[in-house]
């Protein structure tokens, strides 16, 4: 048995039912193979060993009283998984399906992906299996109150900086900090990202995912000879990150002909218009199918897979393991020839041998979506100077840096023996930063 596998097999046997985590633990351990043959040290002072164990894990109660004075409790979360190289940094997702298996992979994600940015933030994720679907406001707030009451004496701008991620946007981070800024007597904005402009935000960072997204997927494309102009997308999800990806593709000169949300997907033959998507799903919180109503040529398909819509390059924008194996093979007799992956993990590990095995260009989620937490460390810069930058200066940064990862990801996989495999350089380059660091530590 390999050194690799041994790890991976007592990771899955100490975390029994914790099927995401193991997931994402297999897909770095399968890429860092070459890493760990060339470098022994890290093998020595058992690197792979002490990141399959997060640096602390916090579960706690979260009481909060709903509109008809009952009580309700749900459970936080927080994975404070390194901070080797700065302060734990990762956002919050408030969904029903939250669990300790998620919230641990996606810290897990968090640490290679911010590595990768070339900042100094470290990795971490929280969150709540609450459901925001159909909350008032003030049970919005109720929730957002008392989970902060708990997590505030985890956090700070050294320490760990949490931001949005599914179910926690502007709104949520309003209601987060102002009860961190009442029960902690400072206005340390740098403590939380993602905030409102009126109170230490930053331009651009709602629209970096989607935007850093499209800037990476570019790249590749034409570091293949591909030009963006002209292609079929088809985004899985209507939130911040695919709404932001669809207003970036259209720009570039992409079509995008569907998106969807939980019910169904909407087929626009002509391009998905951004305006009603914004309307809909930012301001009023509505149902996708609601885009009828703006353009009645349009077509709405009540519970169907988006994957199977023919299409040049498909952005799996909505939850982990959106793709398996079935869509990925239908996607690729459909003509497909890049995947840019704009959720976390949204690919199962079946479906991306089978991408590489067909040479279709994916983008992995820890590189192609590392810009939101990447403008959030924007974010935090300009807290810390306490200056706000104009958009121009925030987005072109921005594309900066994903172009910047775009090259290291690629450098990385030539280097280790596997050109044009992303999945592997973003990996290996992530994983390179956080070890080194990991090593000058000695035992810690
Ligand atoms: N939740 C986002 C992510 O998955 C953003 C995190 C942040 O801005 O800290 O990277």
């Amino acid at each position: 048995m390999t050194y690799l596998q041994k790890i991976l097999d007592e990771t899955k046997l100490k975390n029994p039912n914790e099927l995401e985590f193991q997931q994402a633990v297999e897909e770095i351990l399968t890429s860092i193979e070459p890493v760990i043959e060339k470098n022994q040290a890290y093998s020595d002072l058992k690197v792979i060993e002490r990141l399959v164990e997060p640096e602390r894990q916090i579960i706690f109660r979260v009481p909060w009283i709903d509109r008809n004075g009952q009580f309700q409790i749900n459970r936080g979360f927080r994975i404070q998984h390194s901070s080797a190289i700065g302060p734990y940094k990762g956002g919050l997702r408030f969904h029903p399906t939250v669990n300790l298996s998620i919230i641990k992979f996606l810290a897990f994600e968090q640490t290679f992906k911010n590595a990768l940015t070339g900042l100094s933030i470290g990795g971490a994720k929280g969150g709540s299996d609450f459901d925001p679907k159909g909350k008032t406001d003030v049970e919005i707030m109720s929730f957002c109150q008392n989970f902060m009451t708990e997590l505030y004496r985890h956090i700070g701008q050294f320490v760990d900086i949490p931001a949005g991620d599914m179910g926690v946007g502007e709104r949520e981070i309003g209601f987060l900090y102002g009860q961190y800024k009442r029960i902690s007597n400072t206005f340390e904005a740098g403590t939380l990202t993602g905030k409102g402009l009126s109170y230490g935000g930053s331009l651009a960072r709602k629209e970096a995912t989607g935007f850093g997204l499209l800037y990476f997927v570019n790249e590749m494309l034409k570091s293949h000879n591909h030009s963006i102009q002209g292609k079929t997308v088809v985004i899985s999800g209507s939130g911040n990150v695919a709404m932001y990806a669809c207003k970036k593709a259209s720009e570039l000169g992409a079509k995008v002909i569907a998106m969807s949300d939980s019910g169904g997907y909407v087929y626009d033959k002509d391009g998905i218009d951004f305006t009603a998507i914004h309307a809909i799903k930012e301001i009023q919180r509505e149902r996708i199918s609601k885009y009828l109503e703006y353009h009645p040529h349009a077509e709405y398909f009540q519970g169907k897979r988006i994957w199977d819509l023919k299409c040049d390059i498909a952005l799996p924008c909505a939850m982990q393991n959106d793709i398996d194996l079935s869509a990925a093979t239908t996607l690729i007799s459909n003509g497909c020839i890049a995947v840019g992956e704009g959720a976390n993990m949204p690919t199962t590990n079946e479906a991306i041998k089978l991408f590489i095995e067909n040479n279709v260009l994916l983008a992995p989620a820890k590189a192609a979506n590392a810009g939101g937490v990447a403008t959030s460390a924007l974010e935090m810069a300009q807290n810390s100077s306490r200056l706000s930058w104009s958009f121009e200066k925030v987005d072109s940064t921005l594309k900066e840096i994903m172009t910047n990862i775009f090259e290291e990801s690629s450098k990385a996989a030539s280097e280790y023996g596997h050109p044009g495999n992303y999945v592997m350089g973003a990996n290996i380059a992530g994983f390179i930063r956080v070890a080194n660091a990991m090593t000058a530590f000695g035992a810690v």
